[in-house]
């Protein structure tokens, strides 16, 4: 398996365990940002998130996914991906 194989196997591990399920993952250089979500449910992460430690992939994995719920960074955003986000650095 390759690694975007594999890399897109990890999110949609991820998503499957949030109950979240994105319509598309592509895996591609982005010049400006590190990944984004469509209205659509298309998630694109940049080639550079498969370089990072696994802590900081699921970070940015978890925050992408989060946006099929939450379109913004409101309140709710910020309170939800804080809960996921202690519940990965939990012992
Ligand atoms: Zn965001």
């Amino acid at each position: 398996m390759n690694k975007y194989r594999e890399f897109k196997e990890e999110v949609n591990l991820i998503a499957k365990a949030m109950g979240l399920q994105p319509t598309e993952i592509h895996i591609r250089k982005m010049k400006r940002k590190i990944a984004s979500c469509s209205s659509k449910g298309r998630l694109t992460i940049s080639t550079e998130v498969l370089e990072k430690p696994k802590e900081k992939r699921y970070e940015i994995i978890i925050h992408e996914l989060l946006h099929l719920r939450y379109p913004n960074h409101g309140k709710l955003f910020k309170l939800v991906l804080r809960n996921y986000l202690e519940k990965l650095y939990e012992p």
